[in-house]
């Protein structure tokens, strides 16, 4: 069976329509902005130590005083030396069911990291994301032979760092979008989740009404 690309999992995760339109446009490429977001994910001791207008400058999204704060947290975790001092940078994992690229492998043994350009939800990590660091976690543990039991999700742009740990439910979520990943052959239906689709790329081509053509339609 072929290996599914772990960016196809965080859409089937997603909106399985939106993977189904990804698919049948495979020439889109990231946003420039998220390969220097992602740069700083290697930068955090300087980060910490920036002026306020250096971090002005920079594509960080919080004000000066919160990331410092957020910084100054990470930096008192047991996190903080993998994460400042990764084993590897942008390495391909590959497993029996996915591949993909891991941002990072850090600690002894190593473990998936996950570099994220956008902003964390309240608590946790949002469930696509979830399911890539699942997929990341397995593939490295198929490759190395050895059992991965969590894997980590940076969000840069914030100071934020979170873990996903391989239990029952983040597994059953990774094995939802693997199944639909591999199914997939139709149009989807809708999400019928506006929230979601305010934020597709795709979703002109869906012909969803987000809420902001709505309220302007008078719907
Ligand atoms: S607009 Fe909504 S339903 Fe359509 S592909 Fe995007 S997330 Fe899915």
């Amino acid at each position: 069976m072929s290996l599914v690309p772990l960016s196809e999992l965080a859409r089937a995760a997603y909106c399985p329509r939106q993977l189904y339109y990804a698919r049948q446009d495979d020439e889109r490429a990231p946003p420039p902005e998220v390969s220097s977001i992602r740069t700083l994910a290697f930068e955090y001791p300087q980060l910490l130590a920036a002026s306020d207008e250096e971090l002005r400058s920079s594509p960080v999204a919080s004000s000066p005083t919160t990331y410092r704060a957020n910084l100054t947290r990470l930096r008192d975790r047991d996190v903080w030396d993998d994460i400042t001092d990764p084993l590897a940078r942008d390495t391909l994992v590959t497993g029996k069911d996915c591949r993909g690229i891991a941002h990072k492998l850090v600690g002894d043994p190593p473990i998936p990291v996950l570099v994220s350009p956008g902003e964390p939800p309240e608590r946790g990590v949002w469930e696509p994301q979830r399911v890539r660091a699942v997929g990341l976690a397995k593939a490295l543990a198929w490759e190395r032979e050895e059992a991965v039991e969590r894997a980590i999700v940076e969000y840069p742009a914030y100071g934020i760092v979170r873990t996903v740990r391989l239990t029952v439910h983040n597994t059953a979520a990774y094995r939802r979008a693997l199944t639909i990943a591999r199914t997939l052959d139709f149009v989807p239906p809708r999400l019928g989740n506006s929230a979601k689709c305010e934020s597709c790329e795709y979703r002109t081509m869906c012909g969803v009404k987000t809420r902001s053509l709505k309220s302007l339609l008078g719907f």
